[in-house]
């Protein structure tokens, strides 16, 4: 849909912030512009509203060269979200997502309606729609920007390190926010950011520019973190590629064992059933399967288990919707050496040992050998 067609932009002072970059961005996904500060990131990006202008090079929207384009017309096109969200400290928040229907000459009570609409897309309560921004948290703040963004059902969103301003949690609630909003309406969104965790977690496509402007690698996340290109990328990406990779693949695949399992109503032939060569420790479980910790057959007496005196499970994995990178965690971070998978209800569906999750890593890196790439981004 924008098609970024080498691209020049050389500042007055004769810095060149962007180097003959072509991209092609596709419909109604997440583009992510990454790399160190002074990249060209930001230029580029308001090359594509004209908030700058190429010095060689052309963007074509839908195949049409935006320069040819009246300015208002292409901007109407795309909402722009910044960082500290840039809104107008004198509107409530409903005028301020209001602010483009407004100019487009909706009435007040429509465009009011709207952006009202907008604030619970976006996770806003109604009750602040009267408040002023410096009423708000930044994340807050952040959430009207993207909503004000929206107002007018633009099909492009720009965005410059919208949520760089927020702490890492409030951050992380924003990014799956946007990924869930991006799910209801799909648009071509281009992100800018220089967070490579924020790229690879939100993006479809990822850019990874480098200093003077130039386009280092233009892949999808698993790809880039299957094969950078080059050192300078291999760098950007950072030491645990290898484990972050395996976010994009489902634990599906993992076969799950339910024979370690006890309920805690088990009986004394149930519990001494259990092979302790082949299972050393019993999973304990709530009468409607949830899990409630670990312990060694020999300390589970039928009739008296004491929940207790269990050993913590950790966080337990859900199994097919988590991903490898999740399972692996879980099992780390066991004390049994064991994950735990739960069905989306948190029942227990199985256990999986750490030797299990090593042999479907093997086969991940055997997929990755093939094709080099999957698009299959899970959850986790
Ligand atoms: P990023 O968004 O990746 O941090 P920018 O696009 O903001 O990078 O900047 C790219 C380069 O262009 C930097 O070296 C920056 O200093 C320079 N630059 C940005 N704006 C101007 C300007 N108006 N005049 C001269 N140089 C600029």
């Amino acid at each position: 849909m924008i098609r970024i067609d080498s691209v020049t932009k050389r500042y007055p002072d004769g810095t060149v912030a962007v180097d003959r970059l072509s991209l092609e961005i596709p419909d109604r996904s997440i583009t992510v512009l990454v790399g160190p500060s002074g990249c060209g990131k930001t230029t580029t990006l308001r090359m594509i509203n004209r908030m700058i202008e190429p010095t060689e090079g052309t963007i074509l929207l839908d195949g049409a060269d935006i320069q040819r384009q009246p300015v208002n017309t292409l901007r109407r096109s795309m909402g722009y979200v910044i960082q500290n969200a840039g809104l107008f400290q004198h509107r409530t928040i409903v005028d301020n997502i209001a602010t483009v229907p407004r100019l487009l000459g909706w009435s007040k009570d429509k465009a009011r309606a709207r952006a009202r609409e907008l604030m619970e897309r976006v996770g806003l309560d109604s009750s602040l729609a009267k408040r002023y921004p410096y009423q708000l948290s930044g994340g807050q703040q952040q959430r009207v920007g993207v909503a004000r963004a929206l107002a007018a059902d633009p099909p492009v969103l720009l965005m410059d390190e919208p949520f760089s301003a927020v702490d890492p949690v409030v951050r992380k609630g924003l990014q799956d926010e946007l990924l869930r909003i991006q799910e209801e309406l799909g648009k071509t969104i281009v992100f800018v950011t220089h967070d490579i965790d924020e790229a690879v977690k939100i993006g479809t496509m990822v850019a990874v520019m480098r200093t003077g402007g130039r386009l280092a690698q233009y892949a999808p996340p698993a790809e880039l973190l299957t094969h950078p290109v080059d050192a300078f990328v291999e760098d950007f990406l950072g030491a645990d590629r290898g484990i972050r990779r395996l976010s994009f693949f489902p634990s599906a695949g993992l076969e799950l064992s339910t024979a370690p399992v006890v309920p805690i109503d088990a009986t004394a032939e149930r519990i001494a059933a259990h092979d302790t060569a082949d299972a050393p420790y019993l999973l304990v479980t709530d009468a409607d399967g949830r899990p409630l910790g670990w312990s060694e057959p020999q300390d589970l007496t039928a009739g008296e288990i004491d929940v207790d005196r269990l050993v913590s499970h950790g966080r337990p994995f859900v199994a097919g919707t988590d991903s490898l990178r999740a399972a692996l965690d879980c099992a780390v971070l066991s004390p049994t050496g064991w994950a735990v998978a739960v069905d989306e209800d948190g029942r227990v569906a199985g256990v999986v040992s750490q030797q299990a999750i090593a042999e479907a890593i093997r086969g991940a890196h055997a997929e990755g050998r093939t094709d080099g790439r999957t698009d299959a981004k899970v959850a986790g």
